[in-house]
């Protein structure tokens, strides 16, 4: 499980409890609750330029919407 679920706009805005939309499940399955949280898109672009990206930034690296390549 990810340790920066709490702050992260992404798990926060599409995460089930907030979300009726579940096509985000996978992602914060395999991503926020999964084994990819240590290559999730989100964390290294906090850790690269130290800020963190509005929630449609997906951890995979693409727009939640649009999947096209955000970072
Ligand atoms: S999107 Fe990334 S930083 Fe956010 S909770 Fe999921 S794994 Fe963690």
């Amino acid at each position: 499980m990810c340790n920066r679920k709490k702050s992260c706009a992404f798990y926060l805005t599409y995460n089930g409890e907030n979300d009726t939309d579940k096509k985000f499940q996978l992602l914060i399955d395999t991503y926020c609750n999964g084994d990819f949280k240590e290559v999730c898109r989100r964390k290294i672009y906090k850790d690269e330029t130290g800020f963190a990206h509005i929630a449609e930034l997906g951890p995979n690296g693409h727009h939640v919407n649009s999947n096209k390549r955000l970072y």
